[in-house]
């Protein structure tokens, strides 16, 4: 079966490098009309761009922690596409902190930042991106989330308790929103080769990372581009709701 996603309109946050940039090349190769969302990182974001199969893509700036950029964003991609069919949120930000080491002020401000870009974001902008699918008459959203949601991050607490909010959201919305036709899924990543990881990979700590997995490696971010295309192409409706692991078996859960 091939899928595919000709004339679809699809808004993938933080897709200037990364799994954002597979999930959008993915996309192109499919058919689909692509926007790339980028925060700061215009150049990479063009270059994904240009990497992109096919016409009509675009890359839009906006900060989705700014609901008013958030909902600004929503606004340009409707007036100049009409609808958007499928949304991923992917962006986000995985930061590690040493309880022992950090000042209460310190603590608080890496809280509100992980959750911010993690979940209060993705939920802004899904709010909007909901008012025009209702009005399209119905959509896809799939939120990357992650194992650690599951696992526990003892080094990360923040990243982790936001992926589980973010899994939550997911749940909540996809029984919330099933009546408009629109269906919600989450991706939950084990360690993945990207930028974010680069350093915890390269480092000391990368042999045993990959032992984690039976397969003894980490993911690639097109293997998360995959199973996101799956879940957004027809005949998944009926798994809304549902949160996909791809960890090599390193975490299972039943
Ligand atoms: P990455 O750091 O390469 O990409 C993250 C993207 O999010 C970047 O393009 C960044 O600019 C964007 N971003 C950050 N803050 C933003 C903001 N305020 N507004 C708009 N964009 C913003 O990381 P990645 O590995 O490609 O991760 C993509 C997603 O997958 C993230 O949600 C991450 O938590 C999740 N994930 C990654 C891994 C992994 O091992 N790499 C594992 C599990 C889950």
């Amino acid at each position: 079966m091939e899928i595919e996603f000709k004339e679809k309109v699809i808004l993938i946050t933080g897709g200037s490098r990364g799994i954002g940039r597979a999930i959008a090349k993915k996309f192109a190769d499919s058919g689909g009309i692509v926007i790339i969302n980028f925060n700061t990182n215009k150049e990479e974001a063009e270059i994904t761009l240009d990497e992109l199969n096919g016409s009509g893509h675009n890359a839009v700036k906006c900060d989705i922690t700014d609901p008013v950029q958030v909902e600004k964003m929503v606004e340009r991609v409707i007036h100049e596409y009409g609808r958007i069919d499928i949304l991923v949120n992917n962006a986000g930000i995985y930061e590690e902190i040493d309880m022992d080491k950090t000042e209460y002020e310190e603590w608080m401000e890496h809280w509100e930042r992980t959750v911010s870009i993690n979940l209060i974001g993705p939920a802004n902008l899904t709010f909007k991106v909901v008012e025009a699918m209702k009005t399209s008459g119905g959509g896809k959203i799939i939120n990357i989330t992650s194992r650690g949601a599951f696992r526990g991050e003892p080094d990360a607490p923040a990243y982790g308790a936001s992926k589980a909010g973010l899994n939550s959201f997911s749940q909540s919305m996809a029984k919330a929103l099933a009546p408009y036709n629109i269906y919600f899924y989450a991706v939950a990543p084990g360690y993945v080769e990207t930028d974010m990881t680069t350093e915890i990979l390269n480092s000391e700590r990368g042999d045993a990372i990959r032992a984690q997995s039976p397969l003894n490696r980490v993911a690639l971010p097109e293997e998360v581009a995959h199973t996101t295309l799956l879940l957004a192409s027809g005949g998944t409706e009926f798994m809304t709701g549902t949160i996909v692991d791809i960890n090599g078996a390193s975490y299972l859960r039943s």
